[in-house]
């Protein structure tokens, strides 16, 4: 048994604690949380800082974690995804490339380990990283994602994206399907999709840059350029401007779950429809990868009045130079510093947990297991992380 205290203890269930004590059996579950009093000194582990769950990153793609500097930052998320595709279709097959990203995925996997996060929902669009998964010591939900817009592509889609699911599923792993973005879906895949998997969790790109507004509103637009790089129909933006978000939430299993990823403009009007909908959604921020991409980060005070289900994911390692939950709550404390550490650790650790149904994680509560991180130093006076802060997984 552990008896671990720091300054303060965020267990994210019940208010912040001082001289308060952990106590941790040695497979990780959480026994007690007890007043510091009720503890014999001699038994305590002492901590700078602060002790909280462990992180949960709800968006990554770690099948690109090989293209780590690959590709320039601040260029646009059009230029981004023309290079992505094209380096994707250059490697291909090659076998240097497939060893070279298999490495890279196993390294990406352990840095996340010693970044203090222990669950991951990532993005696969082939099955390069189940091998990873499968042996890696973090909890991973895997969302195979799903694009078409032309009539003729959605059987084929579908097949292929139920494919790579069987894979997963077939190897252990916990996955579902996804549609990818509002510009690459069309209705009748959606339909396809949530017929053929009605598990209830999506993750959806959303509302990330002013050309995805501009193709879904006017059919035009710097993004039009990408479409026949991901073999998607460009003849479905002529008409009428798409009715996005009100055609995904029409079509969504009733009671289903939506992860709605980056966010970086979204406006009142982009969020607002979601409150109407049955379902529950989450608002998931990748601020350093906004950062690398589009050189912008979301309005926080906005995503507040609308929600506070948010949560923190790194993107990959094409768009970001860590895989770092503690880097991005930095990040989004010096964009809106009214964001206090107590709510930017829930979006770092129980909200994610909740969107993707960890009931073992996420909070510090006797009889979970969601791992014990230490972030130090901290200003906890103003609640604020510093620069310099770290964090290091206790338990
Ligand atoms: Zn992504």
């Amino acid at each position: 048994m552990r008896y671990l205290t720091a300054d303060c203890i965020f267990s994210l269930r019940g208010p912040a604690a001082v001289n308060s004590v952990v106590v941790a059996a040695s497979d990780g579950r959480i026994e007690a949380l007890l007043p510091e009093d009720e503890v014999d000194p001699l038994l305590v582990e002492r901590h700078r800082g602060v002790l909280c769950p462990g992180f949960v990153n709800a968006h990554c793609h770690l099948e690109l974690s090989h293209l780590h500097d690959q590709i320039p930052s601040g260029t646009g998320l059009p230029f981004f995804l023309n290079a992505l595709a094209r380096l994707r279709r250059a490697q291909g097959a090659d076998a240097a490339w497939q060893e070279a990203a298999a490495d890279a995925m196993k390294r990406a996997d352990e840095c996340m380990q010693r970044e203090g996060i222990v669950a991951v929902a990532d993005i696969s669009n082939t099955d390069s990283s189940f091998g990873v998964k499968q042996t890696s010591s973090l909890t991973y939900y895997t969302f195979v994602e799903c694009l078409g817009l032309a009539v003729g592509q959605i059987a084929e889609r579908i097949q292929n994206a139920q494919s790579i699911l069987l894979k997963a599923r077939q190897q252990g792993l916990v996955a579902s399907l996804t549609p990818h973005a509002p510009y690459t879906v069309s209705p009748l895949l959606l339909k396809s999709l949530f017929m053929e998997d009605g598990t209830g969790i999506y993750s959806v790109h959303y509302m990330e840059s002013e050309a995805e507004r501009q193709l879904l509103t006017s059919g035009s637009g710097a993004l039009q350029d990408l479409l026949p790089l991901l073999a998607v129909e460009r003849t479905y933006f002529s008409d009428q401007p798409v009715q996005w978000p009100e055609v995904m939430i029409d079509l969504l299993p009733s009671g289903s779950r939506v992860l709605l990823v980056h966010n970086t403009i979204a406006q009142f009007e982009d969020l607002s429809p979601w409150l109407q909908w049955q379902g529950s959604f989450w608002l998931c921020t990748c601020p350093d990868a906004n950062q690398y991409i589009e050189g912008s980060l979301p309005d926080y005070a906005l995503w507040r009045k609308v929600t506070n289900r948010i949560c923190i994911g790194t993107d990959s390692l094409a768009s970001n130079k860590h895989l770092s939950i503690l880097e991005a709550m930095k990040s989004i404390q010096a964009h809106d510093p009214d964001v206090g550490l107590e709510d930017l650790l829930r979006w770092a650790c129980s909200n994610g947990a909740a969107c993707l149904g960890w009931d073992e994680l996420g909070t510090l509560e006797p009889g979970k297991r969601p791992g014990i991180n230490c972030i130090a130093p901290v200003d906890l006076a103003h609640g604020r992380l510093l620069p310099e802060s770290r964090v290091s997984r206790l338990v």
